[in-house]
């Protein structure tokens, strides 16, 4: 159990209680009695068990979402309702900021201060604008010709109905965000929903859970199984009654659920890793181009799918742009989330430290020198630290595959067409950043980028009006902005012969 002196006595008795599952009316162990233990990424320790649902749990809470769905209050509520009710919850989420973002802090190893900025209030504002939505899911009249009814006078509309059960799969590096970019759109558009959230993060999920509750949902509408990937997250994607899956993780795993989808042709979207470019060009502000560079790789300790996790530099700016993101990456104090001190936490697991450890010790292998850090971190908790390799090439791992940590590769070139041609020399394709002064040059280079979202002197700017989503193996849909809606919809034609 945790120490309960360094955070509020209301985390302390929300982490140590008896965790259960929603499903339906009940708050359940798992249908097995088994539990996964919960680590503070921060010391190593177990803070406490969460049950580790399973297939069993999974069809329980399918057909409660099911139930919820076919036949209920929810079903005959009103999109005013559904506003008033995504309103409501994003009220309480407001009102327990402080608590989700210490829960996070404690479960995910990031800052505090960071979550409750960042990861809370991004969730909040996204509820709200996904709030404003639910009144304003429409189709459109037609005027169509139907040459096979000659004479015929008829009215034609489409319709858009929610699609259906969503099941939700998300990962750990914002829990409580990312449960929210599923849950915004699936409860505007009258969807219900199984969310599974990773094994390392659960914890927020279960406070949202008591929420949603708090808000007045209708029993079975949110639905939260914790549990392992392989169990719960496998038993979610193949279930023939889910109509829609929607997945934030690894590109590996979300090939599985595409797969696992395509057999019952559940609808699904994809939101997966990420290599993202951050280029600076010859006439950038090199001084705000380095900082944003840093802020790019470095924010949540690099755990960011469109972290600028590659960093392409003119020649002539090349060593002065590297020197100072190392600079800045040398004075990130590392700690823990609750430290008020501290810029860069632990990475989210053990796994994910050796992981991330194990591509700087291959790169250095490989030929590759670090301008600041590269060798372990050593002490407790699963820190790394922030580290910056040049002498890579365009074909080695740490160049090619996502890291996740906070691992930057930098490497120079020559003109516009280099940095455009080695910044889409990649699988991925979520997100880059160009960093210049030179309006058309910005604009050449827009087109030509192969990524879902394009910043200029700024990245990861996510608003919840800005669509979000890969080109190529970064994933398939989008989440957010209007285009969201499309996916947690079906739409109807409908053709009356008056
Ligand atoms: P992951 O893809 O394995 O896990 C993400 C979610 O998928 C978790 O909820 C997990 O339980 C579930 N899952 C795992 N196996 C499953 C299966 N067979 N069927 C259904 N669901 C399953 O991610 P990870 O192992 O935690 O991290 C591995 C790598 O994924 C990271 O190092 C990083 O490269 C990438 N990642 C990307 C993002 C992103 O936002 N794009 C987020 C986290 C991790």
């Amino acid at each position: 159990m945790m120490e309960t002196d360094a955070v509020m006595a209301e985390t302390s008795a929300f982490i140590n209680q008896n965790h259960k599952l929603f499903i339906g009316a009940d708050r359940q162990s798992a249908r097995s009695g088994r539990t996964l233990d919960v680590y503070n990424p921060a010391t190593g320790k177990v803070i406490t068990q969460v049950p580790a649902g399973d297939k069993e749990d999974v069809n329980l809470a399918v057909a409660a979402a099911r139930q919820a769905f076919d036949d209920s209050d929810w079903s005959r509520l009103k999109p005013a309702d559904r506003e008033r009710l995504l309103w409501r919850l994003a009220d309480l989420i407001e009102q327990n900021a402080e608590l989700l973002a210490e829960i996070e802090s404690i479960d995910n190893g990031k800052s505090k201060a960071i979550a409750q900025a960042v990861d809370i209030q991004l969730a909040i504002n996204f509820l709200r604008y996904m709030a404003g939505w639910a009144t304003k899911i429409e189709g459109h009249t037609v005027n169509p010709s139907l040459p096979f009814m000659p004479g015929a006078e008829v009215f034609a509309c489409t319709t858009r109905e929610a699609v259906g059960v969503v099941g939700a799969i998300v990962a750990w590096n914002f829990p409580l965000l990312l449960a929210c970019w599923k849950l915004g759109p699936a409860l505007a558009t009258g969807c219900t929903v199984v969310l599974k959230p990773a094994e390392e993060t659960p914890l927020t999920a279960l406070k949202l859970g008591e929420l949603i509750q708090e808000a007045g949902y209708p029993t079975g509408v949110v639905n939260i199984v914790t549990g392992e990937g392989h169990e719960a997250g496998a038993a979610l994607s193949a279930h023939p009654d889910v109509d829609k899956l929607t997945f934030t993780g690894s590109t590996e795993v979300g090939k599985l659920i595409g797969k696992a989808a395509m057999d019952s042709m559940t609808r699904v979207t994809l939101e997966l890793g990420g290599k993202s470019p951050t280029i600076v060009m010859p006439d950038a502000d090199l001084t705000i181009a380095a900082q944003g560079a840093a802020n790019a790789i470095f924010l949540n300790h690099g755990q960011v799918c469109c972290a600028g996790s590659r960093l392409y530099v003119h020649k002539k700016h090349f060593d002065r742009v590297v020197a100072d993101v190392s600079d800045i990456a040398a004075n990130l104090p590392l700690g823990h989330g609750l430290d008020a001190n501290a810029q860069m936490g632990p990475l989210v697991s053990a796994r994910q430290q050796q992981r991330v450890q194990d591509y700087i010790n291959q790169g250095l292998e490989a030929g590759a020198r670090a301008t600041v850090g590269g060798q372990a971190y050593e002490g407790d908790g699963y820190y790394v630290n922030p580290t910056v390799l040049v002498d890579v090439d365009q074909q080695s791992a740490v160049t090619r595959e996502e890291i996740f940590g906070p691992v930057l590769v930098a490497m120079p070139f020559d003109d516009m067409d280099e940095a455009i041609r080695i910044a889409n020399d990649s699988q991925y394709g979520l997100g880059a950043s160009i960093w210049s002064n030179n309006l058309s040059e910005v604009h050449r280079m827009i087109p030509r980028i192969k990524s879902g979202s394009v910043w200029v002197n700024c990245h990861t700017a996510l608003d919840p009006s800005l669509p979000f989503g890969g080109f190529k193996q970064s994933g398939l849909g989008r989440e957010m902005g209007r285009e969201v809606l499309e996916y947690y919809t079906e739409v109807k034609s409908v053709v009356i012969n008056l």
